[in-house]
């Protein structure tokens, strides 16, 4: 059986969602900004809302990942101004959680609400469940040899079989199937899967890999192989 794994969001001839991140810390706007590249999202960055602003309307962005606190115009002048100029969906963030920013950002138009320190993955997360609710996003299932997942419904199964996973098993199995054949590293699956800002240590990737292995089983192969002082590949 031929390997047919499909990168979501990026797959086939759907083009990627396009996000717009405006955050004036440079750090975070680039952890942001990498992530979201590595999951074949197309990124801008701006640094104020004034560029967030011009950017948005040359880009027209499906999704606005928007900082609350902005030197010159702020974030909620941001997001009643985006309101007004494009059909996208935003996530606000912001250091304060307060539930009054909460409030004022929702009331302004924010679709949802992330407050720092996050992690990543669960940015991605409410990216994605944003662009689902606004039509932006179609995650297909992927596939690879007889094992199967699906995004939207997070349900995976080998030979049709269901598999009983927790999330961070599910989370881990999808990096592995978004790139089918090639190696993965620990530190790769650890960024990918806990986020760029965990700071356990790679350990946790080999217990989690053994738990997918148990539940995928053997037959016909064991789908995970170990790439000795490497990391990890999928292959069936
Ligand atoms: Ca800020």
């Amino acid at each position: 059986m031929s390997p047919q794994g499909r990168v979501s969001p990026a797959a086939g001839d759907a083009p990627s969602p396009r996000v717009l991140v405006i955050e004036d810390e440079q750090t975070i706007a680039d952890l942001i900004a990498l992530g979201l590249r590595y999951e074949g999202f197309e990124v801008d960055v701006a640094s104020t809302g004034e560029e967030g602003l011009r950017l948005a309307r040359g880009r027209q962005p499906q999704l606005v990942i928007l900082d609350l606190m902005l030197p010159g115009v702020d974030g909620i002048e941001v997001c009643k101004r985006l309101r007004g100029l494009a059909a996208c969906g935003i996530i606000m963030v912001t250091a304060r959680g307060a539930l009054e920013d909460r409030v004022r950002g929702l009331e302004t138009g924010a679709d949802d609400y992330l407050t720092k320190p996050f992690d990543f993955i669960e940015l991605l997360a409410r990216a994605r469940a944003v662009l689902r609710r606004t039509g932006a996003l179609r995650e297909e299932a992927l596939r690879v040899g007889d094992i199967e997942l699906n995004p939207a419904t997070r349900e995976a199964f080998r030979a049709g079989r269901p598999l009983d996973l927790t999330a961070r098993e599910f989370d881990l199995l999808a990096a592995l199937m978004a790139h089918p054949r090639q190696v993965l590293s620990k530190e790769a699956l650890l960024n990918r899967v806990w986020g760029y800002d965990f700071s356990g240590d790679t350990n946790v990737v080999e217990v989690f890999v053994s738990h997918l292995r148990e539940k995928l089983g053997r037959d016909p192969v064991q789908p995970i192989q170990t790439v000795r002082g490497v990391g990890y590949t999928l292959r069936c």
